[in-house]
């Protein structure tokens, strides 16, 4: 199990506001934390800050709290059913380790703790940089309380930053290959950014091209989820494909095509067959730090929204707008737009890009309907195909460009979302920021797993999907029944 600490940006200006005092000298509070976890990994999700009050706490010599301040912190956990944060600050840089007597203060919190509130002790540190270090303290046998330390620390809001813990996860060694990638930000970065767990759901024209451009960047972990099986009519979109690849499942041949072009040894592609609805699929998009959207549909698309708060994952959705006029025979409009959706930033619902009504018609399976889509209109987004590779080509490079500047904020500037307008060449950038006030998932923030459960559902297109794909691993064998599957399939989609 992977242990982690996600803290919302707004939260962390206030500790740091508090922590880091002007005369130097150590301080410490409390704070309160929900629980998210996938099948190899617990997210502590910091939802608020219990600040002491004057005379619960003495900051001359070392920093220390008296039983008012505790019995107050325990009574509101207890009341909000959270679990507890006791956070310290040290006059260092970097992921901060622990003193005798910091593991001794933990040590004695830890089943006062577990015993009240029935949940682990989350002890963390600050340094003067910024730095977190954190750790949990987990009963493992009766009168036992072990110390596990967490991977990293993340602070999500308009801007994303991470500390790691470096004898966890030391950084990567970066060989001459990435010479010019490395000179265009420095060391540091590029430590922090190849370390991020990357995820695209939907390995479609767009986020082929992102999965070879995150894998060029020399991220070490690349989630590719999707259940879909290439198809003829794919060929005109998807990168580096050709007939070879009809039948097999998208996930499974840009596994392949990016493990022969890995350039770093370390550098791992997860494959996952499994609609993000599915628990393999979420589970998989859990373990991520970022995700990039990119499919079309409603359902998967509110899953992504309901990860990007509960869980503070941000998602960089993407979605491309085209059409054909038939008066003038030519392209009538294109447009493709890109954004980032997590705390402090507007979500996929405020945006527009999915309604909660078609996510309902995708649920009760109406979408796949042949009857009911035949009595759509026209212009309904399941009647509509209009794409090409370059639209492609240019959404995949601005979702990039988003998350490059999520995570780099080249003089602390974070921008919003991006659209570009093919016929004009404009790219607008006029969008709010905030949610719209009645936004449920506003609400939503930090609350972890206990939305986990309506999130996961049956996918009958992706098992049968799954049921019918050829595998290029011969293990699961190739029948022939699915040989024949693959060219029946082809003249169809001809
Ligand atoms: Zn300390
Ligand atoms: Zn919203």
């Amino acid at each position: 199990m992977i242990y982690n600490v996600t803290i919302k940006q707004t939260v962390n200006t206030n500790l740091l506001k508090h922590l880091i005092r002007e005369d130097g000298q150590e301080d410490l509070c409390f704070a309160l934390y929900n629980i998210g976890t996938s099948k190899t990994k617990t997210i502590g999700l910091i939802t608020e800050i219990i600040l002491p009050e004057k005379g619960d706490r003495n900051v001359h010599g070392n920093v220390s709290f008296n039983h008012v301040y505790f019995d107050r912190v325990i009574k509101i956990a207890l009341q909000k059913k959270k679990g507890i944060v006791f956070i310290h600050s040290h006059p260092c840089l970097g992921w901060q380790s622990m003193s005798m007597d910091d593991i001794n203060t933990e040590k004695m919190l830890a089943p006062r703790v577990k015993a009240v509130t029935g949940k682990s002790l989350l002890g963390m540190t600050l340094g003067t940089d910024g730095s977190w270090s954190a750790r949990f303290w987990n009963k493992t046998k009766p009168k036992t309380y072990e110390r596990i330390w967490c991977q990293s620390v993340k602070v999500v809001g308009k801007s994303f930053s991470i500390t790691y813990d470096d004898r966890q996860t030391p950084p990567p060694i970066f060989d001459k290959q990435f010479i010019r990638t490395i000179s265009a930000w420095g060391n540091k970065k590029q430590a922090d950014i190849s370390r991020l767990k990357v995820g695209i759901v939907g390995i479609g024209s767009v986020g082929s091209q992102i999965a070879e451009s995150l894998l060029r960047t020399g991220i070490q972990d690349i989630y590719l989820i999707d259940f879909d099986i290439v198809k003829l009519k794919n060929l005109d979109r998807l990168h580096g494909i050709n007939k070879e690849n009809i039948g097999y499942l998208k996930s499974d041949t840009y596994s392949k095509k990016l493990n022969e072009y890995k350039l770093l040894p370390s550098q791992k592609i997860h494959t996952i067959p499994y609609s993000i609805v599915e628990e393999a699929g979420l589970n998989a998009a859990l373990d991520c730090d970022i995700i990039f959207c990119c499919v079309d549909r409603p359902w998967p698309r509110f899953v992504l929204n309901c990860i990007a708060y509960a869980y503070m994952i941000p998602v960089i959705d993407g979605g491309i707008d085209a059409s054909f006029s038939k008066k003038s025979n030519n392209l009538e409009q294109a447009r493709w737009r890109t954004y980032t959706s997590n705390p402090e930033r507007r979500c996929m619902k405020c945006m527009g890009q999915y309604s909660p009504e078609d996510v309902s018609l995708e649920q009760s399976g109406m979408l796949e309907d042949q009857n009911y889509i035949k009595g759509l209109s026209k212009d309904h987004f399941l009647n509509r195909g209009e794409n090409v590779y370059a639209f492609s080509m240019g959404l995949a490079g601005l979702q990039m460009q988003q998350f490059l500047s999520l995570v780099l904020t080249p003089k602390g500037v974070y921008y919003g979302a991006k659209e570009m307008d093919f016929t004009t060449g404009n790219i607008d950038s006029d969008f709010k920021f905030n949610c719209q006030s009645n936004c449920e998932f506003s609400a939503m923030i930090a609350i972890g797993d206990d939305i986990k459960g309506s999130l996961i559902a049956n996918h009958q297109v992706a098992q049968e999907s799954r049921a019918n794909a050829l595998y290029y691993d011969n293990t699961k064998k190739t029948t022939l029944l699915k040989s024949l599957f693959r060219n029946v399939l082809s003249l169809f989609s001809a």
